[in-house]
């Protein structure tokens, strides 16, 4: 290990000292990386704000405590915002289940909302594409707002309304497993696609103007959301399937179909889709062991829950050395992210990288990382308008579009 740190070092300080235009270059890519608007369409961050004694206006270290994502690290990577996610596990298809998740996706929203409120100078919400270069001017983060697996919904998709007005304007219908809305990726094929209920909820969300997203979706269900839709679905955290073979990630024929309706593929680095990671039990009951000493933080006080959160990023670490795992590094996540950007252009791809939610990678770890993206991308020849739609403008288009397409009363 040390060795291989020194290595690194000593040929650091040669590029230094050889290539003073390559140093030149990285500082004018930072410079421009900080200037354009950046968003990530999926962040995962809000899972963490019910976290007693976690503060969004501290910095925080993922290998201390799990999170990736914070006002301090947000603003040292030049992140202006993005699609801050309403996430909530798959529960049983029950009229039990239903209820409980609703619940937990309603306090979700709400607690997005206290956070907005309690710190009115460093955050604000965002409803329509124009408002993010307004709130990004005040030199705010921009918060829009998604939902990741409407199975919250229920087994009534008009309540998609009340969370349009609470300010959701992406959605995704289905996690891991399937639900009452569809098929997922990563489950065994049960509906084929959509269920009835589910194409109710892609014309209830396009009547809203909430852009629909495809990640987590089976195929079947990408294929028939691009069918149904009236405006371009997104893919708001998913990897390329030629670059890594995973059924999370999209094969080229349907990265090409996103692009050609006006739309984008927004790239994950989420471990398992961009690298093998063979099955190993023991490993993964040694994982969560590790992960168990938190599972009541949320009634605990401050104190306590950030000593057990301590505690079990400490012994996972241990469990990690005990049974190392192949972990993607930086030129992995790129592969894909310069995969699709040679396959359909600067127009249709750009970043959620799943922060807080299994995201990150060697050299990436946290959103303070992200400016490596743009200077790999100055280095790769793409201009600073390029630069703009791939950081923001696409995704803000297809928000844009969802907005024309709703229903006007
Ligand atoms: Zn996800």
């Amino acid at each position: 290990m040390e060795i291989t740190r020194r290595t690194a070092l000593a040929s650091g300080a040669a590029a230094l000292a050889l290539a003073p235009g390559l140093v030149r270059a990285a500082v004018d890519a930072r410079a421009l990386h900080k200037k354009l608007i950046c968003i990530d369409t999926h962040l995962d961050m809000p899972a963490n704000l019910a976290r007693p004694g976690w503060n969004v206006m501290e910095k925080h270290r993922f290998d201390e405590d799990f999170t990736q994502v914070d006002y301090p690290r947000m603003v040292e990577g030049g992140l202006d915002g993005g699609f801050f996610a309403i996430y909530t596990p798959q529960a049983p298809v029950t009229p039990e289940g239903m209820s409980a998740m609703r619940d937990a996706a309603l306090l979700r929203a709400m607690e997005i909302r206290e956070m907005v409120a309690a710190h009115p100078a460093q955050f604000e919400l965002a409803f329509v594409p124009e408002d993010a270069a307004r709130i990004a001017a005040k030199g705010k983060i921009i918060v829009f707002q998604s939902i990741e697996n409407s199975g919250i919904l229920g087994d009534d998709v008009t309540l998609l309304r009340s969370f349009y007005k609470l300010g959701v304007r992406m959605a995704g219908p289905i996690h891991f497993l399937n639900n009452q809305l569809g098929d997922s990726a990563t489950d065994k094929k049960k509906w084929g696609g959509l269920s009835p209920l589910g194409r109710e909820f892609v014309k209830e969300a396009n009547d809203l103007g909430i852009v629909l997203d495809a990640s987590h979706s089976s195929d079947d269900v990408f294929d028939q959301m691009m069918d149904q839709s009236r405006a371009p679905i997104i893919c708001s955290h998913s990897g390329c399937r030629a670059v890594h073979d995973h059924p999370r990630n999209l094969d080229d024929a349907r990265i090409k179909r996103l692009a050609a309706a006006g739309s984008t593929i927004q790239i994950n680095s989420y471990n398992e889709y961009l690298v093998t990671v063979p099955p190993d039990p023991e490993r993964d009951a040694a994982r969560r062991a590790a992960r168990g000493a938190m599972r009541n933080v949320a009634n605990m006080s401050p104190a306590d829950a950030t000593a057990a959160v301590r505690a079990a990023a400490a012994s996972e670490r241990e469990v990690d050395k005990k049974y190392p795992i192949p972990r993607a590094n930086f030129d992995e996540y790129m592969k894909h992210v310069m995969h699709a950007l040679d396959l359909v252009g600067p127009d249709h791809v750009g970043v959620g990288a799943d922060w807080d939610g299994g995201g990150g990678v060697v050299g990436m770890e946290d959103v303070s990382s992200i400016p490596k993206i743009t200077e790999r991308l100055v280095k790769a020849g793409y201009t600073e308008a390029q630069l703009a739609n791939f950081w923001s403008g696409n995704a803000l288009r297809v928000l844009g579009k969802a907005h024309d397409a709703r229903k006007q009363a």
